[in-house]
């Protein structure tokens, strides 16, 4: 015990018992210990994330690695019977008190890893604790959440619902319709934009991908969407809804008196040490404006990798597989906010060479990697002859002698018979493509006019994705399956499924972070004469059962790991049941 607990060489004693157990085949452990590697994240927080293995499972063998008894017992000493300093710190650290015999403490913890940072705490104390290993849906069920944290992040939270309220209460004496004129004073308030900075921060904070401001008839209400979802942020009345429009107008530059015609601009403010972009969207409707802020945050903390997608392992031998090649295509089709783009820099990032030239085209640039042209596509609606289009763009691109290719979106024929071209001439070219399957992606491109033959000659894979949200490992709650759920797994070896909960560290939702869902359709020689021969209707069953496999299947494995449930399942890939 004494060997692993102690010593800051300890994290590799951890990822050698697991080598030595043989628990994973190679493959998945060098796939965990690059994530912990890359994410700086401790293996056994990656262990318990990503492994997959049954809950109970993974923290036995946790005991076992660490040498300490696997806690069985549901029986507890409740907070409200031990010495106030002790609640604080089993609380923060979430343990919990098996028994306290005058100092002699035992614990039960499901990050073993902290216990060499928290022993000191309780000794300091007086107690001499001792420590066994439970599973984290055992805490989080016989642990209330506590209402109360101190976060500097419910800090800002509840700073802006004080804001919003102060505002109104001051706003609250009778005025006359609001006129253009009186924008410039609300805006001269001073706590309007602190309100406006507040919620920008805000959302940066909790890892928002948009800010949805939008007008009611009696104000206006701010949603953030975090990991896919809309949340409900804030409700300010009209009044200070007003000025809140008018601010981020005016920070963005575009012209507050426009009534009726939609506007968009963007600008930039510092977060935090961080640069972080603002693309908006103006669009006036019935009750007064609408606007939609998305959050770009440039250059990320966390450097992309393939193996933190989501992607099963056969996916992500087949990803490899085809990037390898010098030339080819490969679309990942997807609707918006499907994570299409977040696949394409990773796999970027995954080729990242300097003996290699990458370019792209995009639009927007969303994500700055480093080693790589990225070229903005630029719309200029006064001279069109200046725009800067994907097709225009690429064909540009072609005479800068790239090795890889990244075209943002094919949305017309021009784009694609270039695009097509440049991967026939020893190019390897990503692209996406808006369609809902990856089947769909070929009667799409086939629609729009794209020389088929050549399009299958070229194409090295498409694959369909979708984003599901992660449960929330600290607060996820086990149960039995159903005889239904358990029919639909087949073969699948399933016993118990999770469900959402909610604690403070995912803010009350339950989940957190997202993971991918991929239906990958390689294109073999096979597929390729066959379609040659036959046209794409008449092949289109054969090249459906190419599917390694469906959505929906890859859904179905994530719900069996615990790692989403099937609410997220039916939110993403309707109704199953
Ligand atoms: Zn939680």
């Amino acid at each position: 015990m004494a060997r692993l607990i102690s010593g800051s060489a300890f994290q590799r004693p951890l990822e050698q018992f697991f080598e030595e157990k043989a628990i994973f085949d190679k493959a998945t452990l060098t796939a965990l210990k690059k994530v912990a590697a890359d994410s700086r994240l401790p293996f056994e927080t990656v262990l318990i994330r990503e492994s997959g293995l049954p809950e109970e499972t993974l923290f036995k063998l946790l005991a076992e690695a660490y040498n300490l008894p696997f806690c069985e017992t549901d029986e507890i000493v409740p907070f409200d019977d031990l010495p106030e300093r002790l609640t604080s710190i089993c609380a923060r650290e979430k343990l919990l008190v098996i028994s306290l015999a005058e100092k002699n403490l035992l614990l039960a913890t499901f990050q073993p890893a902290r216990i060499r940072n928290i022993s000191p705490l309780f000794a300091t104390l007086g107690y001499e604790a001792s420590f066994q290993i439970t599973t984290s849906s055992r805490v989080a069920l016989l642990i209330a959440p506590t209402e109360e944290t101190d976060s500097p992040q419910d800090d800002l939270f509840s700073g802006i619902h004080s804001l919003a309220s102060t505002l109104k209460a001051s706003e609250n004496r009778p005025r006359e319709a609001e006129k253009i004129n009186d924008i410039s004073v609300s805006l001269d308030t001073p706590s309007v934009s602190e309100l406006v900075n507040k919620t920008l921060l805000l959302a940066v904070n909790q890892g928002a991908s948009d800010i949805h401001a939008e007008s009611t008839h009696n104000g206006a209400r701010i949603r953030f969407r975090i990991d896919g979802v809309l949340i409900d942020r804030l409700e300010i009345d009209s009044s200070t809804a007003s000025g809140f429009f008018s601010r981020l107008m005016i920070m963005s530059h575009l012209d507050i008196t426009e009534k009726v015609m939609p506007q968009d601009g963007s600008f930039k403010v510092n977060c935090e040490d961080r640069e972080v972009e603002f693309r908006i969207a103006c669009m006036p409707g019935i009750f007064g404006q609408n606007i939609v802020l998305r959050i770009l945050s440039g250059f990320e903390n966390i450097r992309l990798n393939l193996e933190t997608l989501g992607m099963l392992f056969d996916e992500l031998e087949i990803i490899k597989n085809v990037t390898r090649s010098p030339h080819g295509m490969i679309l990942v089709a997807g609707p918006t906010g499907s994570g299409k783009s977040t696949t394409l820099y990773s796999v970027l990032e995954t080729l990242a060479d300097p003996r290699l030239k990458f370019i792209t085209i995009e639009d927007p640039v969303e994500r700055r990697i480093q080693g790589v042209q990225q070229i903005q596509v630029r719309v200029n609606r006064n001279e069109p002859e200046r725009s800067l289009t994907f097709a225009r763009g690429l064909r540009t691109i072609l005479r800068l002698d790239p090795d890889i290719i990244m075209v943002g979106e094919i949305r017309d024929a021009e784009t694609a018979q270039i695009s097509m071209q440049a991967s026939m001439t020893g190019h390897l070219v990503l692209s996406t493509v808006h369609a809902n399957s990856s089947s769909e992606t070929l009667r799409r491109l086939h629609n729009i006019g794209v020389d088929f033959h050549l399009l299958m000659s070229c194409l090295n894979l498409v694959f369909s994705q979708r984003l599901m949200r992660k449960l929330c490992p600290d607060c996820r709650k086990p149960r039995a399956i159903t005889a239904t759920e358990k029919a639909l797994f087949g073969k699948m070896n399933v016993e118990q499924v999770f469900t959402a909960n909610g604690c403070p560290n995912c803010m009350k939702m339950g989940y957190t972070g997202r993971t991918g869902i991929f239906e990958f359709l390689p294109v073999s020689d096979e597929m390729r004469d066959l379609v040659a021969q036959n046209g794409l209707t008449e092949s289109m069953k054969f090249v459906r059962e190419q599917r390694i496999r469906t959505l929906f299947e890859s859904a179905l494995i994530k719900v069996g790991r615990g790692v989403t449930d099937f609410t997220e399942l039916e939110r993403v890939c309707g109704p199953c049941l």
